[in-house]
This record gives structure tokens, sequence and C-alpha cells, in this order.
């Protein structure tokens, strides 16, 4: 095909123990998906179906020894999330058969301009400014299935320059992965290359440039970036 500009170089993430990289293509971002996190940000977790947003496909990274600081905000939160990388297209895939889809489970970021969101909520406007910018969802590599078997749960976790902020199990997922894996599927076809962050566990909040961000999922590792 002649393109009239160089088509756009696709996003990719690391696979641990492989010299081969998961393509990007969507990323899908659930809210609100653990009941604390829903609370502290002021809503009732038991009343809410799920809702999505989204990120492009280039606001994921493999995760390096710096990050840095989004311009436009005085609010920069970080929100540690198990990411699931997925392996084939689909739609209406059934709960059951929905980790047939999955590729594999890392850790990531969804980083956020907490001020920005705050005002579109306010306005009723689309949340996409506080969410979205340049490397806006960093990500540890992908783990192939993490050993053959679903990951449904396993203690998930965020310190900030040493301290602990987020603390969480994905067995406390409102929605589970095979559950959002099938609600998206009803919406529009699941994509070979797609990616789902899961939503993040209570105590979301700042950082600012210095600070060093550490995270992890049991099972699936730690990553770890200094902001600047
Ligand atoms: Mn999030």
């Amino acid at each position: 095909m002649d393109f009239i500009i160089d088509p756009p170089i696709r996003s990719f993430v690391s696979i641990v123990d492989s010299t081969r990289y998961f393509p990007v293509n969507r990323v899908f971002c659930v809210g609100r998906n653990y009941a604390e996190h829903a609370r502290e940000m002021g809503h009732d977790p038991n009343r809410e179906p799920p809702f999505f947003f989204m990120k492009p496909g280039d606001a994921v990274h493999d995760i390096s020894d710096t990050w840095p600081y989004p311009p436009q905000t005085d609010n920069l939160h970080y929100e540690c999330e198990m990411v699931v990388y997925i392996s084939k297209s689909g739609k209406n895939i059934e709960v059951d058969d929905a980790n047939g889809y999955i590729l594999g489970y890392g850790v990531g970021l969804d980083m956020t301009r907490r001020d920005l969101q705050g005002q579109a909520k306010k306005m009723g406007r689309p949340w996409e400014w506080g969410k979205v910018f340049d490397c806006s969802a960093p990500c540890g590599p992908v783990h192939l299935l993490a050993g053959g078997n679903p990951v449904v749960s396993g203690k998930i976790w965020l310190k900030v320059n040493g301290e602990l902020k987020q603390t969480g199990d994905i067995s406390e997922l409102i929605w589970s992965v095979p559950e959002v894996i099938s609600i998206i599927s009803q919406s529009m076809t699941l994509k070979a290359g797609d990616i789902i962050m899961t939503g993040t566990p209570a105590g979301v909040g700042p950082v600012v440039r210095g600070d060093k961000i550490t995270a992890g999922i049991e099972g699936l590792g730690d990553i770890e970036t200094i902001v600047v």
C-alpha cells in the first residue's frame, strides 16, 4: 500500500522471558471496579453497572527508569491496575468462554490528571483530557497467562517513595475479568491487541517530579519508575 505519510508505529509491550512483543491496539479502562475506590471517589459501589473509558493505544509503553510528568496538571494521580492482554477477536463472548481470549496479564498504571478529570466531570464533559496524554499508561511486561491459569486473586499494591499508598486484592474486583470481557464484547468487537485496564483499588493520590513509584501484583511482578 502506498501511504501518503508514514503510517504511525504501533505501541508494544515486552513479554516476560521472550524476545517477542505484544502489539497494542486499543485500551479499555474500567471505572470504579473496586468498592473502596468507588467510595473514596464519592460513589456507591453497589448500584452501578460497569462503565468504561479508553486511552489511545499509543498511551501504552514499557515502563522505564523515568516517567515524564505531563503538562497542564497540578494534581497528577497514580492508579495501579491489573492489565489484561487480549489474544483474539470476538463479539458477544460468553463469560464462561472469556478466559480463552486472554493472552496474559501484567501490572500497569492508569496515570490521571485528576484536576482536569474533575473539571470535566463537573461540566458534564468527557474525561479524556484527564486520562489521555503522552505515556499515560506505562506497563510492566506481559506474563503469558501467568502459568496457564486465569488470574483471579493476588495482592495488588502501589508505593510512593517506599510508602504504601494502594493495596487491594484482584479477588475484590466488582466486575471480574471474564465479566468485563463479555460486557465489552456485547457493545463492540473486542480485537486481538486490545488491552483492558481492570480498575484501581483505593488509595489513589498525587505524585510530583522526583517521586519514585513502585507497584506490583502477586505473581505478575513489580514495576518501578521515577517521575521526572
Ligand atoms: Mn483507572
